[in-house]
């Protein structure tokens, strides 16, 4: 799911909810249950492979996409907290990123440890795959959603 969306979704739970704990782990918990809607993330990953070895062949096309992606949601964040000067949105927005950011742990020393394996198989195990227009329209669907709750 792009990142965007996770990031709205933290920041509207930030909104409605003013306990920084739970604001977190809510937002933290948002992440995988909006993973397991059939969506579509373009890039050439080759998650079967990944699934089932725990080996990353990531191709260009998946970098550049993971790293527009990122970009957009950093700047989403900023904007949220120029628009709602909330640190419960700012909380949520971020914390709602982390399981995705966390995966450019793979490109350090964490690559070799078997628990931060582990959580990217599970990560990659729940993500549920749709083909690109279905996908997109799920995820602009939700984007829109997610913009007439906040706003
Ligand atoms: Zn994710």
């Amino acid at each position: 799911m792009f990142l965007l969306i996770h990031v709205l979704t933290g920041g509207l739970i930030g909104e409605y909810f003013h306990s920084i704990i739970f604001v977190i782990l809510f937002s933290l918990l948002s992440h995988f249950f909006l993973d397991m809607i059939p969506h579509w993330d373009g890039g050439d990953f080759d998650r079967k492979l990944f699934n089932k070895t725990g080996m990353a062949f990531v191709g260009k096309i998946s970098i550049i996409l993971t790293v527009i992606d990122t970009i957009i949601g950093i700047f989403l964040i900023f904007f949220l907290y120029k628009e709602f000067h909330s640190r419960f949105v700012l909380a949520g927005a971020f914390a709602a990123m982390i399981p995705d950011i966390a995966k450019f742990g793979y490109l350090t020393k964490l690559k070799h440890n078997r628990h931060y394996i582990n959580y990217l198989k599970f990560d990659s195990r729940i993500q549920k795959e749709a083909n690109w227009k279905f996908g997109l329209v799920i995820q602009i669907a939700i984007t829109l959603l997610l913009l007439i709750m906040l706003f």
